[in-house]
């Protein structure tokens, strides 16, 4: 099979969470452009369908929106179940769906704490574990989780504490299924975005002077576009990446580097 060829994900299943706006939608387009067709999913049912509908005409792809909280264990089986019957399997699993709040941690509250944890890590745990036996069974399957490089770094001034110390839990928890399901066929990998452009931090006015900020101190003097992360995501979605698992890929400008 040429390179080429190993980069087409024609004839897979996918899905992505937080589809329906800023990273995930940008990956489930190029998932779909790559030949996969694409279940949106998302809390927002409304937007998934819009992102759904919007991939299916630009594509030719198949697209559909599933409608799921990735903290509740039901609405992650009904998801799948959901995939799998449109779709018939799943080949490729994108768990991308994640919140921050900012709080000094002095003053976080236990409610604040656990959202960010219910659904940055346990909402990968659920999503990862609910893929992963659909895979297991047909023995292949690569899940992308998304992390951040706050993984790795801490944002200072931003008091992120709970934000953090989940992406470092996104991390573990890929690098531990990944050991599991290796022999079983799942391979396992994070993204660790820097600061990426999404509809949501560009259009809010309260973080353009931060904006300004990381911009000054990146060494590319830019935040990330979503869509620079396309590739890393059709990479490790086929056959190109048959020995890469258990790795974190931080895409940050070289943010991290300084
Ligand atoms: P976004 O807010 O634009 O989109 C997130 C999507 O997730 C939304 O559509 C939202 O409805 C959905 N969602 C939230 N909670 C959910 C739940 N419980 N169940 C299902 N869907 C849910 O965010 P984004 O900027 O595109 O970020 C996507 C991912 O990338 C997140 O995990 C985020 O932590 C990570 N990340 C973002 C950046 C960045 O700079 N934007 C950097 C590093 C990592």
């Amino acid at each position: 099979m040429s390179i080429i060829e190993k980069f087409k994900l024609t004839g897979k299943k996918a899905y992505v969470t937080g589809g329906a706006r800023g990273i995930g939608k940008n990956i489930a387009t190029a998932l779909a452009e790559a030949g996969a067709d694409v279940a949106i999913v998302d809390l927002d049912l409304d937007e998934a369908q819009k992102v759904a509908t919007s991939i299916q005409e630009a594509t030719g792809a198949q697209a559909i929106a599933v409608q799921a909280d990735v903290t509740k264990a039901n609405d992650v089986n009904h998801m799948i179940d959901q995939i799998v019957t449109q779709f018939g399997t799943i080949d490729i699993a994108f768990n991308n769906a994640g919140i921050c709040i900012n709080a000094p941690a002095e003053e976080m509250t236990l409610e604040q704490w656990k959202q960010v944890i219910d659904i940055n890590l346990t909402g990968v745990f659920l999503t990862s574990q609910a893929a992963g036996k659909v895979m297991i069974k047909q023995g292949s399957g690569s899940i992308i989780n998304t992390a951040s490089m706050s993984a790795h770094i801490v944002n200072f001034p931003q008091p992120q504490v709970s934000y953090n110390a989940s992406k470092a839990g996104v991390i573990q928890l890929s690098k531990s299924l990944a050991v599991e399901w290796a022999k079983k066929g799942v391979r396992v990998n994070t993204i660790s975005p820097g600061y990426i452009g999404t509809e949501l931090t560009l259009n809010s006015p309260d973080l353009q002077p931060l904006i300004k900020e990381w911009e000054s101190v990146s060494p590319l003097g830019r935040i990330g576009k979503p869509e620079e992360l396309q590739a890393i995501a059709v990479y490790l979605a086929g056959d190109a990446s048959s020995f890469t698992t258990g790795s974190d890929f931080v895409i940050d400008g070289a943010f991290t580097s300084i």
